[in-house]
This record gives structure tokens, C-alpha cells and sequence, in this order.
């Protein structure tokens, strides 16, 4: 517990710097932030941010590491040429501010498929977040978040996500193997992992605890571990869920309100693997404030 990266998703209005204090204030050892609004595509200049102060904050109070979550508007699986370059340039921007920041990752929900089909999209997917590593700094990563399944959204399947990678991977090789002297950017794996959402995992029908929960799903855990994603993994949301089991609904509850078992939640969060990754809270807060206090001190307390 100790040495543990207990987070939460604060504001950061009124400046970067100040979405450490309130992470400070609200007891979290680790952060993530928005660039800007996640409803409108509209960005500031990255010059305008001032990472002095954000860093200097960062070591006062020993926040670290910092995420960043894209906003919900992108959909890299759409048909709409329009549409997939704002995401594009959207997530290109972010990848630049997460290398401005000295970030650890850009969580994306990549979007949905409007029911044509994962099959239909998935080529489409890989070859957008190749080309978003080749154009943005080697020090930015690129999240893939699992999603909770409804309106087509994408990733709801780990499968999906391990295809993903696989995929890019295969792609990067492809362009070092045909253009060696020019190919300019190094696409290891480290440029691409995952982020796991307790919320979205359990509303597709993945158990986090020992016991799988019904005859179709197995523990999340064995999932992981079948797919071999632990080392692509980069950090967890922990969020309780509104909504039951394999609902499809992403409505996030606070810890220990929801439908997930205080059970299942303890047993996924001491499991070996996950000891090491940074935990980030998503929850309304019991105030409807985001995040709070009250959330992390539950959270640490699972973590015992
Ligand atoms: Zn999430």
C-alpha cells in the first residue's frame, strides 16, 4: 500500500498546476486531466500552458504520474472524412501535450462502430493510430480504453484491444522493413498499451473477482493474463458501476455505491499484476464535485 499510485480525473482550470493541488487536497499521489474541454474540439495553443509551475507543483507535493484523457467527441472508426480528421488532429494534439507535460499517456475511447461491425472497422482504427505515432513525439503514449460496450462502441472486447496492438505493431514493422533510411520514427510497444475501466469491464459482462460470474465470462484476471496484456497495461480507472452486470452502460458510481463487490473489487485490486499500475478515479463524488476525498481514502482502504 505504501508505495501504491492512488489518483483520480480532477479539473484543471486555472491552470495545470492547478490540477495537482486538488489533487493534493483530495489525498492522490497521481493525476489525470483534461486538455481542454472533452465536448468541444476547440484547443488553446500549447504554448500557452505553463509547465514550470505545473512541474515545480509536481515535486512540491510529489504528484506523479500524469495521464491525460481525450475528449468524447472522437470516433477514429468513422466513415465521415470530416469527422475523422478533427479526431485525428484531436488525439494528435493531445499526444503533443502529453509530451509537453512529461506525461505517461493519452486515454482514448477511440469511438464506435454505428453498428457496421468491429470487423468492418479495425483496419481503419490501426492504420489512424499509426500515423498519429509516426506524426507526434517519441515520448507521448497512446491508451486504448475498454469500453462499456453500447452503441457499438469499440474495445468493450479485451480481444479487440490485444488485435489493436498486435496490428500496430505489425504495421510499425512493415514500415521500418520497406523504408528503413527514411523511417524516422521508432514505433516500439511502449508507445501503445492499454487503459482498463473496473466500470466499462463489468458493464460488458468481465467479473473482477476470484469466481467468474456467469458461465460465458471468466475473471477478468485470467483474461488478461489469456490475452497476455499485463505488460501493456498503463493504468486503471476504478470506477463502481450504476448499471448491472453486462448492462452496457457506462454510468460511473462512487466506490462502494454501485453494483460491483466490495469483494471483487478488493480481490482485483491486491492481484499481483495490478500492484504496480497507477489507479485513477472517475467517479461523480458525493458531492457531484468529481472525485473526492471521501472516494480516495475508500480506495486505499481496498488496497490494504
Ligand atoms: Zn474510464
Amino acid at each position: 500500500m505504501q508505495n501504491r499510485k492512488i489518483g483520480a480525473h480532477v479539473s484543471a482550470s486555472g491552470g495545470l498546476y492547478k490540477a495537482i493541488e486538488r489533487a493534493n487536497e483530495i489525498g492522490a499521489n497521481c493525476v489525470q486531466l483534461f486538455s481542454g474541454s472533452p465536448r468541444v474540439w476547440k484547443r488553446k495553443d500549447l504554448s500557452e500552458f505553463d509547465t514550470t509551475m505545473l512541474f515545480s507543483k509536481q515535486k512540491e507535493l510529489s504528484v506523479d504520474p500524469i495521464f491525460t484523457h481525450s475528449m468524447y467527441l472522437i470516433n477514429l472508426a468513422s466513415e465521415k472524412p470530416e469527422l475523422l480528421e478533427k479526431s485525428f488532429n484531436a488525439l494528435k494534439y493531445d499526444l503533443e501535450f502529453d509530451s509537453l507535460i512529461k506525461g505517461s499517456g493519452i486515454i482514448v475511447h477511440l469511438g464506435s462502430h454505428l453498428g457496421r461491425g468491429w470487423e468492418a472497422v479495425r483496419e481503419q482504427v490501426a492504420q489512424q493510430i499509426i500515423s498519429l505515432l509516426e506524426a507526434t513525439p517519441k515520448d507521448s503514449t497512446f491508451l486504448i480504453e475498454n469500453s462499456a460496450g453500447q452503441n457499438g462502441k469499440l474495445c468493450s472486447k479485451l480481444e479487440e484491444i490485444r488485435w489493436l496492438i498486435n496490428r500496430v505493431d505489425e504495421l510499425s514493422k512493415e514500415k521500418i522493413d520497406v523504408s528503413s533510411d527514411t523511417f524516422s520514427v521508432e514505433l516500439n510497444k511502449s508507445r501503445l498499451g492499454w487503459c482498463f475501466d473496473t466500470c466499462h469491464a463489468y458493464a460488458a459482462g468481465y467479473a473482477l473477482g476470484k469466481e467468474p460470474k456467469s458461465l460465458y465470462f471468466k475473471s477478468v484476471l485470467e483474461e488478461i493474463t489469456r490475452l497476455k496484456l499485463w505488460d501493456d497495461l498503463k493504468c486503471v480507472h476504478v470506477n463502481d458501476s450504476r448499471d448491472d452486470f453486462g448492462s452496457g452502460r457506462d454510468r460511473h458510481e462512487n466506490i462502494g455505491f454501485g453494483n460491483i463487490p466490495t469483494e471483487d473489487f478488493k480481490y482485483f485490486l491486491n492481484y499481483k499484476e495490478v500492484l504496480e499500475i497507477p489507479l485513477l478515479l472517475e467517479v461523480p463524488g458525493l458531492d457531484k464535485n468529481g472525485p473526492d476525498a471521501h472516494n480516495i481514502a475508500i480506495l486505499k482502504d481496498y488496497c490494504k
